[in-house]
């Protein structure tokens, strides 16, 4: 069960005496969050309001949203980061109480069978607790488990669905990395950030997956993509409208090595990049988007839609470094914006 760490919302507002509050999170969690919102606004006597926009991560924040109904402090429930808040945002912890010991059984003798001895131990937000209690066990079993310390906005083991520090980091060391949690999102990002054999844990099903099966799918397709992209001549150019996702200083430095290639660029920025919304642009080849590298990566779209990686792939071949480009590694690195 998922358990929102309403102390800190309730000693925050007792501290801070706002006027109005506004709590945002992941879909999942809204039911959870308009029941903690209802409690809010009755214990204290002040507006709570429930921003129900789509929320994807921590990069994903509405603070727009938050200012336009005149929210004091905005509660970002679920998309924890190692930064607890900052200006008039404040992130609540959302953990999951679901156990692991018995998944973790049965991973140790998966692992005993394929001749694993080294592992790195990764999750997402709502298990990071469960962490130092799986790594125990694990070495208890024998095995060597490396180190996965945190970097920027990721606690120690974290990772998100774009930014994989300390699985990239342990990826040199282990024979395979070892995923908590439910989410086949971050657990196959994990598989294709570090090229590794990843197991992810789950514990509601009990059971131990591999997810690279899923990650060579994706990668087989991105790399199409941008192959696809090649003999594109009018590009659509995305910045991303969301809190984390505005990156014009990337959009400038692709849109000028575009260019010096003859390409025509279109800048475009939208808040969800979607197939509906890129269906206006009918003149445009191929879309490049640098706000969530995820929509290009899981997403299915008619015409190509390269996210950062693939794009920066797509400069390399057309600068003529096409032999330097392996299929293996493109998508191998800490951070994919
Ligand atoms: S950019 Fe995408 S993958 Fe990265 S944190 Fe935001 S929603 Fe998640």
């Amino acid at each position: 069960m998922i358990r929102i760490d309403e102390d800190r919302v309730f000693a925050t507002i007792k501290e801070r005496k706002p006027r109005i509050v506004a709590f945002n999170g992941p879909e999942a969690l809204l039911g959870k969050i308009s029941m903690l919102a209802d409690r809010v606004s009755k214990e204290f006597g002040i507006d709570a309001y429930v921003i129900a926009d789509p929320c994807y991560g921590s990069c994903d924040l509405n603070t727009d949203a938050a200012k336009r109904v005149n929210a004091d402090i905005l509660f970002h429930v679920g998309h924890s980061i190692s930064i607890r808040e900052f200006g008039n945002v404040v992130f609540i912890d959302a953990y999951d109480d679901i156990p692991f010991d018995s998944v973790l059984e049965k991973c140790v003798n998966i692992l005993r069978e394929r001749g694993v001895k080294s592992i790195a131990v990764l999750t997402d937000s709502q298990h990071i607790h469960e962490v130092e209690n799986a790594k125990r066990v694990l070495k208890d079993n024998g095995f060597i488990v490396h180190a996965t310390d945190g970097k920027g906005q990721l606690m120690d083991a974290q990772v998100f669905g774009c930014e994989f520090y300390p699985a990239f980091y342990a990826r040199d060391n282990v024979d395979a990395l070892i995923f908590l949690g439910q989410s086949v999102f971050h657990a196959v990002g994990v598989a294709l950030a570090t090229g590794r054999l990843t197991l992810m844990l789950d514990p509601y099903y009990d059971e131990v997956k591999e997810v690279n099966g899923i990650a060579e799918m994706l990668k087989r397709r991105a790399f199409l993509a941008i192959y696809k992209a090649l003999d594109a001549q009018r590009i659509g150019l995305i910045v991303g409208l969301k809190d984390g996702q505005i990156m014009l200083n990337r959009v400038k430095d692709i849109k000028c090595r575009l260019e010096a290639h003859g390409k025509s660029v279109r800048l475009i920025a939208l808040t969800e990049v979607t197939e509906e919304r890129l269906r206006v642009f009918n003149d445009i080849d191929a879309f490049i988007q640098v706000a969530c590298p995820r929509i290009s990566i899981d997403g299915k779209f008619s015409k190509p839609v390269l996210s950062v990686p693939q794009a920066y792939t797509l400069l390399k071949i057309l600068d003529g470094h096409g032999q330097n480009v392996e299929y293996d590694e493109f998508l191998i690195l800490p951070h994919w914006l």
